[in-house]
Protein backbone atom coordinates (compact mmCIF):
# COMPACT_ATOMS: atom_id res chain seq x y z
CA UNK A 1 0.00 0.00 0.00
CA UNK A 2 1.24 3.52 -0.51
CA UNK A 3 1.08 6.43 1.34
CA UNK A 4 0.97 9.44 -0.38
CA UNK A 5 3.32 12.17 1.59
CA UNK A 6 1.63 14.99 2.55
CA UNK A 7 2.31 18.62 2.22
CA UNK A 8 2.23 21.96 3.55
CA UNK A 9 2.87 25.82 2.86
CA UNK A 10 3.21 28.51 4.74
CA UNK A 11 2.36 31.86 3.92
CA UNK A 12 3.59 34.87 6.28
CA UNK A 13 2.22 38.46 6.14
CA UNK A 14 3.75 41.28 8.81
CA UNK A 15 6.66 41.44 11.30
CA UNK A 16 9.59 39.31 11.98
CA UNK A 17 7.77 37.78 15.01
CA UNK A 18 5.28 36.10 12.63
CA UNK A 19 8.52 35.24 10.55
CA UNK A 20 10.17 33.02 13.16
CA UNK A 21 6.61 31.98 14.08
CA UNK A 22 6.15 30.70 10.97
CA UNK A 23 9.84 28.83 11.48
CA UNK A 24 8.15 27.02 14.19
CA UNK A 25 5.46 26.09 12.32
CA UNK A 26 6.90 24.67 9.43
CA UNK A 27 8.84 22.44 12.32
CA UNK A 28 6.06 21.23 13.49
CA UNK A 29 4.90 20.01 10.36
CA UNK A 30 7.73 18.36 9.52
CA UNK A 31 7.51 16.66 12.67
CA UNK A 32 4.61 15.18 11.65
CA UNK A 33 5.57 13.65 8.25
CA UNK A 34 4.84 16.51 6.15
CA UNK A 35 6.89 18.11 3.25
CA UNK A 36 6.69 21.85 2.22
CA UNK A 37 5.02 22.07 -1.24
CA UNK A 38 7.11 24.54 -3.68
CA UNK A 39 3.92 26.60 -4.03
CA UNK A 40 0.38 27.01 -2.07
CA UNK A 41 -1.55 25.57 -4.99
CA UNK A 42 0.36 22.25 -4.54
CA UNK A 43 0.30 21.71 -1.10
CA UNK A 44 -2.67 19.68 0.81
CA UNK A 45 -2.49 22.20 4.17
CA UNK A 46 -2.26 25.68 3.72
CA UNK A 47 -0.94 28.41 6.84
CA UNK A 48 -2.15 31.81 6.06
CA UNK A 49 -0.19 34.13 9.03
CA UNK A 50 -1.54 36.85 9.23
CA UNK A 51 -0.88 40.75 10.63
CA UNK A 52 -3.54 43.02 11.84
CA UNK A 53 -1.20 46.23 12.88
CA UNK A 54 -3.44 48.07 10.26
CA UNK A 55 -6.36 47.61 8.40
CA UNK A 56 -3.68 46.96 5.25
CA UNK A 57 -2.62 44.16 6.52
CA UNK A 58 -5.92 42.77 7.11
CA UNK A 59 -6.96 43.75 3.65
CA UNK A 60 -4.10 41.81 2.25
CA UNK A 61 -4.42 38.39 3.97
CA UNK A 62 -8.03 38.59 3.00
CA UNK A 63 -7.28 39.26 -0.61
CA UNK A 64 -4.93 36.48 -0.63
CA UNK A 65 -7.27 33.91 0.62
CA UNK A 66 -9.65 35.22 -1.99
CA UNK A 67 -7.34 34.73 -5.14
CA UNK A 68 -6.38 31.45 -3.22
CA UNK A 69 -10.53 30.28 -3.62
CA UNK A 70 -11.01 31.72 -6.83
CA UNK A 71 -7.83 29.80 -8.23
CA UNK A 72 -9.26 26.47 -6.92
CA UNK A 73 -12.65 27.36 -8.18
CA UNK A 74 -11.45 28.21 -11.77
CA UNK A 75 -9.29 24.62 -11.80
CA UNK A 76 -11.73 23.12 -10.26
CA UNK A 77 -9.32 21.06 -7.75
CA UNK A 78 -9.95 20.79 -4.20
CA UNK A 79 -8.61 23.13 -2.30
CA UNK A 80 -5.91 22.70 0.62
CA UNK A 81 -6.80 22.77 3.98
CA UNK A 82 -6.88 26.86 5.42
CA UNK A 83 -5.78 26.84 8.41
CA UNK A 84 -5.12 30.80 10.12
CA UNK A 85 -3.32 31.96 12.54
CA UNK A 86 -1.47 35.24 13.31
CA UNK A 87 -2.69 38.25 15.24
CA UNK A 88 -5.97 38.70 13.04
CA UNK A 89 -7.40 35.76 15.42
CA UNK A 90 -7.96 38.57 17.92
CA UNK A 91 -11.29 39.29 16.19
CA UNK A 92 -12.46 35.62 17.84
CA UNK A 93 -13.79 32.28 15.91
CA UNK A 94 -17.28 33.19 15.29
CA UNK A 95 -16.13 36.89 13.21
CA UNK A 96 -13.47 35.47 11.22
CA UNK A 97 -16.09 32.48 10.26
CA UNK A 98 -17.54 35.89 8.83
CA UNK A 99 -15.56 37.38 7.16
CA UNK A 100 -13.17 34.75 6.34
CA UNK A 101 -16.15 31.28 5.65
CA UNK A 102 -13.05 29.63 3.71
CA UNK A 103 -10.81 29.45 6.74
CA UNK A 104 -11.28 25.51 8.07
CA UNK A 105 -9.52 26.22 11.61
CA UNK A 106 -7.94 28.68 13.19
CA UNK A 107 -4.25 28.08 15.28
CA UNK A 108 -3.78 30.37 18.33
CA UNK A 109 -0.05 31.54 18.11
CA UNK A 110 0.79 30.25 21.11
CA UNK A 111 -0.15 26.83 20.33
CA UNK A 112 3.39 26.58 18.50
CA UNK A 113 5.53 26.69 21.42
CA UNK A 114 8.48 28.31 21.79
CA UNK A 115 10.69 24.61 21.87
CA UNK A 116 9.07 23.55 18.55
CA UNK A 117 11.94 23.28 16.23
CA UNK A 118 12.73 25.84 13.64
CA UNK A 119 12.73 25.64 9.94
CA UNK A 120 15.20 28.18 8.86
CA UNK A 121 15.45 29.12 5.06
CA UNK A 122 18.11 31.50 5.83
CA UNK A 123 21.87 29.60 6.91
CA UNK A 124 23.37 32.72 8.25
CA UNK A 125 21.59 34.43 10.87
CA UNK A 126 18.56 32.88 13.06
CA UNK A 127 15.74 34.44 14.57
CA UNK A 128 15.19 33.77 18.33
CA UNK A 129 12.19 33.98 20.08
CA UNK A 130 12.80 34.79 23.89
CA UNK A 131 9.24 35.84 24.54
CA UNK A 132 5.74 35.96 23.60
CA UNK A 133 2.71 38.76 23.93
CA UNK A 134 3.00 42.15 25.25
CA UNK A 135 2.38 43.60 28.69
CA UNK A 136 2.01 47.07 27.83
CA UNK A 137 -1.31 48.83 26.43
CA UNK A 138 -0.12 51.38 24.02
CA UNK A 139 -3.73 52.31 22.81
CA UNK A 140 -3.02 51.54 19.05
CA UNK A 141 -1.91 47.88 19.18
CA UNK A 142 -3.42 44.80 19.00
CA UNK A 143 -0.50 42.91 20.17
CA UNK A 144 -1.66 42.56 23.91
CA UNK A 145 -5.32 40.79 22.22
CA UNK A 146 -3.83 38.83 19.87
CA UNK A 147 -0.78 37.44 21.35
CA UNK A 148 -1.78 38.06 24.94
CA UNK A 149 0.03 38.34 27.91
CA UNK A 150 3.56 38.55 27.96
CA UNK A 151 5.64 35.19 28.50
CA UNK A 152 9.54 35.25 28.99
CA UNK A 153 11.04 32.11 27.96
CA UNK A 154 13.56 30.41 30.40
CA UNK A 155 17.54 31.44 29.75
CA UNK A 156 18.15 27.81 29.54
CA UNK A 157 15.83 27.10 26.77
CA UNK A 158 17.20 30.12 24.74
CA UNK A 159 20.96 29.10 25.81
CA UNK A 160 20.16 25.43 23.93
CA UNK A 161 18.63 26.90 21.11
CA UNK A 162 22.10 28.96 20.50
CA UNK A 163 24.22 26.13 21.33
CA UNK A 164 22.07 24.32 18.52
CA UNK A 165 22.13 26.93 16.39
CA UNK A 166 26.08 27.25 16.56
CA UNK A 167 26.41 23.41 15.64
CA UNK A 168 24.74 24.22 12.40
CA UNK A 169 26.93 27.15 11.58
CA UNK A 170 25.12 30.20 12.86
CA UNK A 171 26.71 33.19 13.19
CA UNK A 172 24.45 35.58 13.63
CA UNK A 173 21.11 35.84 15.78
CA UNK A 174 18.18 38.07 17.05
CA UNK A 175 16.45 38.22 20.10
CA UNK A 176 12.97 38.48 18.92
CA UNK A 177 10.00 40.01 21.79
CA UNK A 178 7.30 42.71 21.56
CA UNK A 179 9.01 43.41 24.38
CA UNK A 180 12.82 42.57 24.81
CA UNK A 181 14.01 44.97 27.41
CA UNK A 182 11.59 43.40 30.20
CA UNK A 183 12.36 39.94 29.47
CA UNK A 184 11.84 37.62 32.81
CA UNK A 185 10.20 40.54 34.38
CA UNK A 186 6.69 40.60 33.30
CA UNK A 187 3.67 40.50 35.85
CA UNK A 188 1.43 38.35 36.03
CA UNK A 189 -1.58 40.05 36.82
CA UNK A 190 -4.32 40.37 33.92
CA UNK A 191 -5.65 43.95 34.76
CA UNK A 192 -6.94 45.94 31.49
CA UNK A 193 -7.05 43.19 29.58
CA UNK A 194 -10.14 41.78 30.90
CA UNK A 195 -12.04 45.08 30.64
CA UNK A 196 -10.85 45.33 27.14
CA UNK A 197 -12.31 42.21 26.88
CA UNK A 198 -15.92 42.83 28.04
CA UNK A 199 -18.49 45.87 26.95
CA UNK A 200 -17.96 48.29 29.42
CA UNK A 201 -17.27 51.93 28.85
CA UNK A 202 -13.69 53.11 29.89
CA UNK A 203 -11.68 56.36 29.55
CA UNK A 204 -8.04 57.09 28.88
CA UNK A 205 -7.82 57.77 32.47
CA UNK A 206 -8.65 54.17 33.69
CA UNK A 207 -5.32 52.81 31.59
CA UNK A 208 -2.74 51.35 33.31
CA UNK A 209 0.91 52.19 33.02
CA UNK A 210 3.21 50.36 31.10
CA UNK A 211 5.69 50.09 33.96
CA UNK A 212 3.06 49.13 36.04
CA UNK A 213 2.85 46.12 34.12
CA UNK A 214 7.05 44.68 34.55
CA UNK A 215 9.42 44.31 37.90
CA UNK A 216 11.93 47.06 38.55
CA UNK A 217 14.89 45.15 38.32
CA UNK A 218 17.00 44.99 41.61
CA UNK A 219 20.25 44.50 40.12
CA UNK A 220 21.58 43.66 36.72
CA UNK A 221 18.54 43.45 34.56
CA UNK A 222 17.52 39.56 33.29
CA UNK A 223 17.88 40.73 29.89
CA UNK A 224 21.06 42.59 30.31
CA UNK A 225 22.17 39.12 31.91
CA UNK A 226 21.16 37.23 28.68
CA UNK A 227 23.29 39.34 26.18
CA UNK A 228 26.09 38.56 28.52
CA UNK A 229 25.29 34.29 28.55
CA UNK A 230 24.66 34.51 24.41
CA UNK A 231 28.08 36.55 24.14
CA UNK A 232 30.48 33.97 26.48
CA UNK A 233 29.42 31.63 22.99
CA UNK A 234 32.89 32.26 20.86
CA UNK A 235 31.34 30.85 17.65
CA UNK A 236 28.24 33.83 18.03
CA UNK A 237 29.30 37.20 15.99
CA UNK A 238 26.63 39.17 15.64
CA UNK A 239 23.69 40.06 18.38
CA UNK A 240 20.57 41.82 17.47
CA UNK A 241 17.57 42.35 19.24
CA UNK A 242 13.81 43.93 18.51
CA UNK A 243 11.59 46.02 19.97
CA UNK A 244 13.23 47.61 22.65
CA UNK A 245 10.56 50.44 23.87
CA UNK A 246 12.10 53.67 25.64
CA UNK A 247 10.44 53.20 29.09
CA UNK A 248 12.35 50.48 30.61
CA UNK A 249 15.90 51.03 28.71
CA UNK A 250 17.91 50.13 31.88
CA UNK A 251 21.32 52.26 31.94
CA UNK A 252 23.20 48.67 32.55
CA UNK A 253 21.59 47.80 29.03
CA UNK A 254 22.75 50.59 27.95
CA UNK A 255 26.37 50.35 29.61
CA UNK A 256 26.23 46.35 28.23
CA UNK A 257 25.91 47.64 24.14
CA UNK A 258 28.47 50.48 24.42
CA UNK A 259 30.65 47.67 26.12
CA UNK A 260 30.07 44.49 24.83
CA UNK A 261 30.34 44.82 20.34
CA UNK A 262 29.14 41.80 19.75
CA UNK A 263 25.64 43.65 20.00
CA UNK A 264 24.83 45.42 16.65
CA UNK A 265 25.31 48.88 16.53
CA UNK A 266 21.98 49.30 15.40
CA UNK A 267 19.14 50.42 17.81
CA UNK A 268 16.10 50.14 16.93
CA UNK A 269 13.63 52.32 19.70
CA UNK A 270 10.33 53.32 18.65
CA UNK A 271 8.86 56.83 19.51
CA UNK A 272 5.93 56.89 17.77
CA UNK A 273 5.36 60.57 18.20
CA UNK A 274 7.37 63.55 19.87
CA UNK A 275 4.43 65.44 21.39
CA UNK A 276 3.89 64.56 24.88
CA UNK A 277 0.34 65.06 24.74
CA UNK A 278 0.38 62.70 21.72
CA UNK A 279 2.00 60.20 23.82
CA UNK A 280 0.12 60.69 26.91
CA UNK A 281 -3.09 59.67 24.64
CA UNK A 282 -1.10 57.05 23.28
CA UNK A 283 -0.63 55.54 26.49
CA UNK A 284 3.27 55.02 25.64
CA UNK A 285 4.95 55.57 29.32
CA UNK A 286 7.42 58.33 28.58
CA UNK A 287 7.88 61.71 28.02
CA UNK A 288 10.26 63.20 25.12
CA UNK A 289 12.43 64.00 27.73
CA UNK A 290 13.07 60.64 28.86
CA UNK A 291 13.02 59.37 25.32
CA UNK A 292 15.70 61.93 24.19
CA UNK A 293 17.62 60.93 27.08
CA UNK A 294 18.32 57.38 26.37
CA UNK A 295 19.34 58.30 22.92
CA UNK A 296 21.95 61.05 24.48
CA UNK A 297 23.00 57.96 26.97
CA UNK A 298 23.42 55.44 23.82
CA UNK A 299 25.25 57.94 22.04
CA UNK A 300 27.64 58.98 24.89
CA UNK A 301 28.32 54.91 25.13
CA UNK A 302 29.24 54.62 21.84
CA UNK A 303 29.23 57.34 19.17
CA UNK A 304 29.17 54.79 16.25
CA UNK A 305 25.32 53.43 17.49
CA UNK A 306 22.95 54.31 14.82
CA UNK A 307 19.20 54.75 15.95
CA UNK A 308 16.18 53.59 14.29
CA UNK A 309 12.17 54.12 14.81
CA UNK A 310 8.83 53.85 14.65
CA UNK A 311 6.64 56.91 14.11
CA UNK A 312 2.58 57.27 13.73
CA UNK A 313 1.20 60.29 11.81
CA UNK A 314 -2.37 61.23 12.41
CA UNK A 315 -3.16 59.73 15.89
CA UNK A 316 -6.71 60.64 16.74
CA UNK A 317 -6.52 64.17 18.23
CA UNK A 318 -2.96 65.40 16.59
CA UNK A 319 -3.05 68.88 15.56
CA UNK A 320 -0.62 70.35 13.27
CA UNK A 321 1.52 71.70 16.57
CA UNK A 322 2.06 67.93 18.22
CA UNK A 323 2.96 66.76 14.84
CA UNK A 324 5.65 70.11 14.24
CA UNK A 325 7.17 68.52 17.52
CA UNK A 326 7.58 65.54 15.65
CA UNK A 327 9.43 66.87 13.06
CA UNK A 328 11.27 68.69 15.87
CA UNK A 329 12.44 65.58 17.64
CA UNK A 330 13.44 64.13 14.11
CA UNK A 331 15.51 66.77 13.53
CA UNK A 332 17.00 67.03 17.03
CA UNK A 333 17.54 62.94 16.93
CA UNK A 334 18.60 62.62 13.63
CA UNK A 335 17.22 58.93 13.42
CA UNK A 336 18.80 57.37 10.43
CA UNK A 337 15.64 55.49 9.51
CA UNK A 338 11.97 55.49 10.72
CA UNK A 339 8.95 53.13 9.94
CA UNK A 340 6.41 56.12 9.40
CA UNK A 341 2.82 54.96 9.80
CA UNK A 342 -0.39 56.51 8.90
CA UNK A 343 -2.69 55.73 11.97
CA UNK A 344 -5.79 53.70 11.16
CA UNK A 345 -7.99 52.76 13.84
CA UNK A 346 -8.07 49.12 14.54
CA UNK A 347 -11.30 47.51 16.06
CA UNK A 348 -10.58 46.27 19.26
CA UNK A 349 -7.83 48.67 20.51
CA UNK A 350 -7.96 50.99 23.20
CA UNK A 351 -7.86 54.21 20.74
CA UNK A 352 -10.55 52.84 18.26
CA UNK A 353 -13.05 52.81 21.24
CA UNK A 354 -11.67 56.11 23.62
CA UNK A 355 -10.76 58.31 20.40
CA UNK A 356 -12.17 59.81 17.29
CA UNK A 357 -10.16 59.29 13.93
CA UNK A 358 -10.16 63.15 12.98
CA UNK A 359 -7.37 63.92 10.88
CA UNK A 360 -8.30 63.71 7.34
CA UNK A 361 -6.54 61.06 5.05
CA UNK A 362 -4.91 63.51 2.73
CA UNK A 363 -3.59 65.41 6.12
CA UNK A 364 -2.08 62.20 7.57
CA UNK A 365 -0.31 61.80 4.21
CA UNK A 366 1.15 65.33 3.89
CA UNK A 367 2.67 64.40 7.26
CA UNK A 368 3.81 61.12 6.78
CA UNK A 369 5.47 62.42 3.22
CA UNK A 370 7.26 64.99 5.40
CA UNK A 371 8.71 62.71 7.83
CA UNK A 372 9.74 60.45 5.24
CA UNK A 373 11.61 63.15 2.99
CA UNK A 374 12.98 64.62 6.65
CA UNK A 375 14.12 61.48 7.65
CA UNK A 376 14.12 58.34 4.88
CA UNK A 377 15.04 60.25 2.02
CA UNK A 378 17.62 62.39 3.86
CA UNK A 379 19.88 58.76 5.02
CA UNK A 380 18.96 56.82 1.66
CA UNK A 381 22.46 56.34 0.71
CA UNK A 382 23.78 54.50 4.31
CA UNK A 383 20.77 53.17 5.81
CA UNK A 384 21.64 50.80 8.43
CA UNK A 385 20.90 46.64 7.80
CA UNK A 386 17.77 46.17 9.99
CA UNK A 387 16.87 42.44 9.89
S1 LIG B 1 4.83 47.65 23.58
FE1 LIG B 1 2.98 48.76 22.90
S2 LIG B 1 3.22 48.85 20.68
FE2 LIG B 1 4.63 47.28 21.38
S3 LIG B 1 3.50 45.35 21.22
FE3 LIG B 1 3.21 46.10 23.31
S4 LIG B 1 1.30 47.28 23.24
FE4 LIG B 1 2.02 47.01 21.12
Amino acid sequence: MCHKIKSYYIHTFGCQSNKADSERIAGDYQARGFVEADDWRECDELVINTCAVRQRAEDRARGFLHNVGLYFEEQQKPRPKIILTGCMIHHGDRKLQEMMPAVDEVLPIGEVGFNQTAIRKDKKHAFIPISTGCNSFCTFCIVPYSRGREKSRSMNEILDEVALLIDQGYEEITLLGMNVNSWGLEKLGIGFRKLMMSHQEFTREDLPDNQSQYLRPKKTPPFVKLLQAISKFDQIKVIRFMTSNPWDFHDELIAEIGLNKKIDRYVHLPVQSGSNSVLYRMNRGYKREDYLRVVQKLRAADPKIVIGTDIIVGFPGETEAEFEETVSLAKEVDWQIAFVAIYSPRPGTASDRIYEDDVPHHEKRRRWQILEDLINQKHLSHRPVVV
